[in-house]
C-alpha cells in the first residue's frame, strides 16, 4: 500500500464513468468494477434493436477510455457481496479487492412486476446483448413469416411494445419505420406481405410520456398513429405467453414479439448493500449521496433513491448519473487533500427532458419553460446524443450511419446473429448477465 485512498467504482455506467474522470488530478487510486468490459450507451440501444446502428457503435471499451489516466485500473467481474468489516469487494471471479471509498454506480434492470410470462417471453432493452437479442428477433419474424405465411395469422408479425415512457416511444416508433421504410422493400416479391405487420404500443397510464408537457404527449400520440402504430393507453398487460399478450380486461393480442420497456428496479447488488432501500429497491442515500451507516460509501445513478426535495426522487436519466458521479468525485477529492470530513449536499441540476419518435419527429422540453417539438427537437435530440456518446470513432460512426439512413432509408445492420430459429444469444454473453437481465 502506497498510503494514497483506495476508490473501488462499481460500474462503467454514466455515474461510474463520471466519477472516475472527476478524480483524475486527484491523489487517489482508482479501480473500476463492471462485469462488462465495455460502457453502453443506453439511450441507443432502442436503435440497435432496430437495426439503425450497430453494438460497437454504442459501446466503447473501459480500458480504452481510461488508457491515458494513469490513476484508473480496471477489473472485469461481478460484484457479489460487500464486506463492510474488512472494507473488501467479493467478485464473481478473482481475488476480493479492498477499498478505502467505494462508489457503486451499478445501474437499473428490467422490473417484470410479476406479471406472468414477462421474464419468459418479453425482450427486455438494459444491456447490449438485450439489443442484439430483439433484433435477431424481430428479424427473425421477417424470416419465419416468409417461410410459413401463415405464421401472420397468429401475430407472428405482431409487435407489442409495452410501456409508454422515453423507450417504448422510441421502440414503438423505430419498428415502425423499420417496417414500412426498409423490410417493405427487403420483402418485395417474397412470400410475406409485410404491410400486414403491425406495431402496438400499451400504456398503464392515459397518456404517452407521462412527465412531459401534455403537447409534448399529444406530439407523440398523433405522430405514432400516423405512422401506423396502434396507440392503446390506459391499459395494462395481465400475462404473456409465446405467442399472445392478455390485457386487462381480457382482450388478447396475438403476437410472437413482446419488447418491455414498463418498468425498472435496481439491480440485485442494491440489496447486498444491506442498506435501506425505495421503490424499486433503489439505495435510500444521505443528502450527500453517501450510503446511511457507511460514511465511507456512496451509491448514485439509477440505483440510488436520491429525493429531488419536492417529496418524489430524482428520475433514472443520465444527467442524475453523471452529476452524482462528478459529485461524489469532488467530495473524494476534497478528503484525500485533506479537508477532513465533507459533506455537502449533492445539488442536481435538471438540464431538460427529450424523447425521439422517429425521423424529424422527437419532443424536447429545456430548462425555462423552452419546447419543442418535430424537426427542431430531433435535430437537438440528434446532437446531443452525439455529443454525449463516448468516443470520437463512434461518434464518427453514429454520424455517417444517420446520414445514410437519412438519405437512402437504408439500415446496414440488419442482421441475424446466430445460427438457428432459438438461438439468440450474443457471442459472449456470460452468466452475470443472465442474472442481471432476468432478476
Ligand atoms: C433503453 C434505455 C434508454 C434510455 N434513454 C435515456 C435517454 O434518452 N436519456 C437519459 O438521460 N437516460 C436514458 N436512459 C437512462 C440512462 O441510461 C440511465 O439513467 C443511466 O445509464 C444510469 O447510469 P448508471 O451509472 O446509474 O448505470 P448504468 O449506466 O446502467 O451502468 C451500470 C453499470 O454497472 C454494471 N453492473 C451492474 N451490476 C454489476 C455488478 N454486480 N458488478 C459489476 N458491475 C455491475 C453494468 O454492467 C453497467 O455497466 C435510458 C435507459 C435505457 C435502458
Amino acid at each position: 500500500m502506497n498510503g494514497r485512498t483506495r476508490v473501488v467504482v462499481v460500474g462503467a455506467g454514466f455515474g461510474g464513468l463520471a466519477t472516475a474522470k472527476g478524480l483524475e488530478d486527484a491523489p487517489v487510486d482508482v479501480t473500476i468494477v463492471d462485469r462488462h468490459n465495455f460502457h453502453t450507451f443506453q439511450p441507443l440501444l432502442y436503435q440497435v434493436a432496430t437495426s439503425g446502428l450497430n453494438p460497437a457503435d454504442v459501446a466503447y471499451p473501459v480500458r480504452g477510455i481510461f488508457q491515458r489516466q494513469a490513476n484508473v485500473r480496471f477489473r472485469r467481474a461481478g460484484v457479489t457481496a460487500v464486506d463492510w468489516d474488512a472494507g473488501t469487494l467479493a467478485l464473481s471471479q478473482g481475488e476480493d479487492i479492498p477499498f478505502d471509498r467505494l462508489v457503486v454506480s451499478a445501474g437499473a434492470t428490467v422490473n417484470d412486476f410479476g406479471i406472468p410470462g414477462v421474464a419468459e417471453h418479453g425482450f427486455p432493452l438494459y444491456v447490449l446483448p438485450d439489443a442484439v437479442r430483439l433484433r435477431n428477433h424481430i428479424l427473425g419474424r421477417f424470416e419465419a413469416a416468409d417461410a410459413d405465411p401463415s405464421v401472420v395469422d397468429d401475430g407472428g408479425l405482431t409487435f407489442v411494445v409495452v410501456g409508454g415512457g422515453p423507450t417504448g416511444v422510441e421502440v414503438a416508433g423505430a419498428l415502425a419505420e423499420l417496417i414500412e421504410k426498409v423490410l417493405d422493400r427487403d420483402f418485395r416479391g417474397s412470400r410475406v406481405d409485410v404491410r400486414r405487420a403491425h406495431v402496438v404500443l400499451v400504456e398503464m397510464v392515459d397518456s404517452l410520456l407521462p412527465p412531459f408537457h401534455p403537447s409534448s404527449q399529444h406530439h407523440a400520440r398523433t405522430t405514432l398513429m400516423r405512422r401506423g402504430v396502434e396507440v392503446r393507453t390506459g391499459t395494462s398487460v395481465a400475462e404473456v405467453t409465446g405467442t399472445r399478450v392478455r390485457l386487462e380486461g381480457g382482450d388478447e393480442i396475438p403476437c410472437h414479439t413482446l419488447v418491455w420497456a414498463a418498468g425498472v428496479k435496481a439491480v440485485p447488488l442494491a440489496a447486498a448493500l444491506d442498506a435501506p432501500t425505495g421503490p424499486g429497491g433503489r439505495v435510500s442515500v444521505e443528502p450527500d449521496l453517501r450510503l446511511p451507516g457507511h460514511p465511507e460509501a456512496f451509491v448514485i445513478g439509477d440505483m440510488a433513491a436520491i429525493d429531488d426535495g419536492e417529496g418524489g426522487l430524482l428520475p433514472g436519466v443520465a444527467q442524475v448519473a453523471m452529476q452524482g458521479g462528478h459529485h461524489v468525485a469532488d467530495l473524494i477529492t476534497r478528503e484525500a487533500v485533506g479537508e477532513g470530513d465533507v459533506h455537502e449536499p449533492f445539488r442536481y441540476r435538471d438540464k431538460g427532458s427529450m424523447a425521439t419518435i422517429g425521423r424529424r419527429a422527437a419532443v424536447a422540453e429545456l430548462p425555462g419553460g423552452l419546447r419543442l417539438s418535430g424537426t427542431p427537437a430531433w435535430i437537438s435530440w440528434l446532437g446531443l446524443h452525439l455529443l454525449y456518446l463516448m468516443g470520437f470513432r463512434n461518434r464518427v460512426s453514429v454520424f455517417v450511419n444517420w446520414a445514410w439512413n437519412y438519405l437512402t432509408w437504408d439500415r446496414g445492420a440488419r442482421l441475424i446473429l446466430g445460427s438457428g430459429e432459438g438461438d439468440t444469444s450474443l457471442p459472449g454473453e456470460d452468466e452475470d448477465d443472465e442474472a442481471q437481465t432476468s432478476a
